[in-house]
């Protein structure tokens, strides 16, 4: 059987792969990328954008909701969501189409995407199926697998429920866990959420009490350093079973879904032995594996496991296997939280500073002072962590309905290193969102 030749095999099409390939076509490379699933990853298909549309719609339905209610002129006879067909639409509408562009986008550079499993057979061939591919080099970008616990359902399957579960166990504090317990709360579900340590780990802590708060008033009951030693189907019922400080617990729901357990996809390497660290697969700052021509990128490599940094990692890798000489720098990496309401935590938190030995200084602005999100009901906090002696904006971090709209200010910022001084300098338009940078910075400018 004759093989397939090209300079560059991608492997995954998720957020890294995609840019991966994307990138090593307009370098000029002659690009394969094989996927087994649909183009787009988890992050697309079961993940981020499912659910952020999801929480976007019904932020636009309780915005109007409120218009109704407190007299802005606006009736609204009767409001109901069937979240059934709204998850089966924004599949069809939202999802599909997209993941049907992405391979439009590629192929149009000359991508050759091929559908298949894909396996390393040796540092430069690989077999998709019953093709054989030779390449020069190779972006390995597989992801990971849910490895949750017997009896929960994956949280990448909250899309395809026939009926809203009038209890849930979410089992994972972290950001995806937050995102669909607030999902199932804003659809009238009993949530109850159990996560081993802290909820939002490695979030700055004003952030996470902002949050917990909210959820615990919306009536999502908490339990954290709570750790779940097995579930039991009895019937149409699930009984989990929880040791936490207080002692043994069980719970009953009709659904659990476990967002906290997720292993690498490594089985792709089949017959290339690369280095693992922690079980994910090792690659230096270029993104190249222990094989040189090897490079991994996004959750298989075992950092922050989101999109955005699967992302840069994606192009970082194809660029690199294109001839490019690349550093990735992870210090202005934002934690987000896509849930009701929206959360972020980028560069250090207070505490961080303060541990590095920084004389902090702390911008806090509430949105209710600002014109757009008080318009639209938004409530929410910003902190900014500044360095008291020069300045330096050193970490910038928010909570609220909708916050997510200043993410990536916080990154641009973080990463070009401003000071409080260049954005008071700097022309952001008003009236918007943004403008509460402004109103927290003034507080501890410099001049
Ligand atoms: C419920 C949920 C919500 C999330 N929300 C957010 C969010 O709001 N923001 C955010 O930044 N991140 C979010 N994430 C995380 C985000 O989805 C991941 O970080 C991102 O998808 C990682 O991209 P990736 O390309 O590394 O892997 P993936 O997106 O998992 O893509 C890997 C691809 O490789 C394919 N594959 C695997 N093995 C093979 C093989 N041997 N051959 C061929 N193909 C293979 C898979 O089919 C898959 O399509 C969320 C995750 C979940 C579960």
């Amino acid at each position: 059987m004759s093989a397939k030749e090209c300079d560059l095999l991608v492997i995954g099409g998720g957020p890294a792969g995609f840019w991966a390939g994307l990138v090593g076509a307009i370098k000029g490379l002659k690009t394969i990328l094989a996927e087994e699933g649909p183009l787009g990853g988890t992050c697309l298909n079961r993940g981020c954008v499912p659910l952020a549309v999801f929480l976007n719609y019904i932020s636009a339905l309780r915005l109007v909701k409120k218009l109704a209610d407190e007299g802005y002129g606006v009736s609204l006879k009767d409001l109901t969501i069937d979240a059934v067909n709204m998850f089966k639409s924004i599949k069809s509408k939202v999802v599909d189409p997209l993941s049907g562009s992405m391979r439009d986008v590629l192929e149009n550079l000359g991508v050759e995407v091929i559908n298949g499993r894909a396996l390393l057979e040796s540092g430069n061939s690989a077999r998709v199926g019953s093709e054989v591919i030779k390449f020069k080099r190779a972006v390995v970008a597989t992801g990971l697998r849910w490895g949750g616990i017997n009896g929960a359902m994956p949280p990448t399957e909250f899309t395809d429920i026939d009926e809203v579960p009038s209890t849930v166990v979410v089992i994972g504090g972290n950001a995806f866990g937050l995102g669909i317990a607030s999902a199932f709360s804003l659809l009238g579900s009993e949530v109850i959420l159990v996560e081993d340590g802290e909820l939002l780990s490695g979030f700055d802590k004003e952030i996470v009490d902002y949050v917990t708060l909210a959820l615990l008033e919306r009536g999502v009951r908490i339990f954290t350093n709570a750790k779940v030693v097995n579930i039991i189907n009895k019937g149409d019922i699930k009984e989990t079973h929880l040791i936490n400080p207080e002692g043994e617990l069980r719970i009953s729901s009709d659904e659990v879904i476990d967002a906290s357990t997720y292993v690498p996809r490594n089985e792709v390497f089949g017959g290339v032995s690369v280095r693992l660290k922690g079980g994910y697969v090792a690659v230096d700052e270029y993104l190249r594996t222990s094989t040189p021509n090897i490079y991994a990128a996004g959750d298989i490599t075992g950092n922050l496991p989101y999109a955005h940094v699967a992302i840069v990692q994606g192009i970082i890798a194809g660029l690199n296997a294109s001839g490019g000489n690349l550093r990735i720098n992870y210090k202005a990496v934002p934690k987000y939280l896509y849930a009701y309401p929206d959360a972020f935590s980028a560069g250090l938190t207070e505490a961080e500073a303060k541990e590095l030995g920084y004389e902090v200084a702390v911008a806090r602005q509430s949105l209710t002072s600002n014109a757009l999100a008080k318009a639209s009901g938004s409530e929410g906090i910003i902190k900014i962590v500044v360095d008291a002696k020069y300045g330096g904006i050193l970490g910038i971090h928010g909570a609220g309905v909708g916050i997510s709209e200043l993410i990536n200010e916080a990154a641009i910022l973080l990463g070009l290193e401003s000071t409080s001084d260049a954005v008071l300098a700097t022309f952001l338009a008003h009236p918007t969102v943004g403008e509460v940078l402004r109103e927290a910075l003034i507080q501890v400018t410099k001049s």
